[in-house]
């Protein structure tokens, strides 16, 4: 379904972008691995990536700082090739109930989350416009559709990146390029691996399906969008939720 394309995935070293650059690999493309801080953790995407016949390089950067993203599309142009397909899937939390949210932490978020979006988006659709190909998908959250009491930050940032996604989609399709976005409920990760067992019983309780997402869930998601099985979608957001925000 993929053979011969090349995706860079943000954060692929654990969770959600690891099961995302592991399943896109198994379709058949080479993958950039982008990591943050997981160096070991990278290191074993990129050696089951290749275990799977596929290449995959690391390149280390920090989303939410424009050099490190212009020299990691540098690296994996020079590497892999320019990319045709780019998940936007790093993120952080920071949560606190608005009247005790710091400046700093909504700082955080938002450059992360939002900014780190932005400045992959940008690179990424620069390359994509000379080939007149491309596939660009974002993560944002069910939080950034309906809310979330003590996360102002993160569904601000993932709101943010679903009027990112409509209004690139409009600039982008009519040279060939898709961008989209999926918004995953609650997704069992080391993001939400905090919550306790009362808690995430009471999260059950709330989605139709009866149980928690797994990072696969999302990963096929990315994979279909990032397929020309998807050619005539674009603008959209996705969402992968077991039904929780029905
Ligand atoms: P996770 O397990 O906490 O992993 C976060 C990933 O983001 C890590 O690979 C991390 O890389 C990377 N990252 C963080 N800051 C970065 C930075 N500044 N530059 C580059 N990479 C950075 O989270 P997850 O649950 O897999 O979430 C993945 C995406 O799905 C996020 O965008 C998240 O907001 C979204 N999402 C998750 C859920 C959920 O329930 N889990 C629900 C909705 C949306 P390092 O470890 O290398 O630092």
């Amino acid at each position: 379904m993929l053979e011969n394309k090349i995706a860079l995935v943000t954060g692929a070293g654990r969770g959600i972008g690891r099961a995302v650059a592991l399943t896109l690999a198994g379709y058949g493309a080479d993958i950039a691995v982008n990591y943050c801080g997981s160096e070991a953790k990278a290191l074993e995407t990129a050696e089951e990536i290749r275990a799977l016949g596929r290449r995959a390089i690391l390149v280390q950067a920090d989303v939410s700082v424009q050099a490190d993203c212009e020299r990691m599309f540098k690296e994996v142009t020079e590497q892999l090739g320019t990319p045709d397909i780019l998940v936007n899937n790093a993120g952080i939390t920071r949560d606190n109930l608005a009247l005790r949210m710091s400046e700093e932490d909504f700082d955080k978020v938002i450059n992360t989350n939002l900014k780190g979006t932005f400045f992959c988006m940008k690179l990424a659709a620069k390359q994509m416009l000379r080939k007149r190909y491309g596939r660009i998908i974002s993560l944002s959250s069910i939080v950034g559709l309906h809310g979330n009491a003590g996360q102002l930050n993160y569904s601000a940032a993932k709101a943010g990146v679903v009027g990112m996604t409509k209004s690139l989609a409009k600039e982008l399709a009519s040279r060939g390029i898709t961008v989209n976005a999926v918004a995953p409920g609650y997704i069992d990760t080391d993001m939400t691996a905090a919550l306790n067992d009362a808690q995430k019983d009471a999260i059950r309780s709330q989605i139709p399906l009866g149980r928690i997402g797994q990072p696969q869930d999302i990963a096929e998601t990315v994979a279909f969008l990032a397929s020309d099985k998807a050619a005539y979608i674009t603008g959209q957001v996705i969402s992968v939720d077991g039904g929780m925000g029905i």
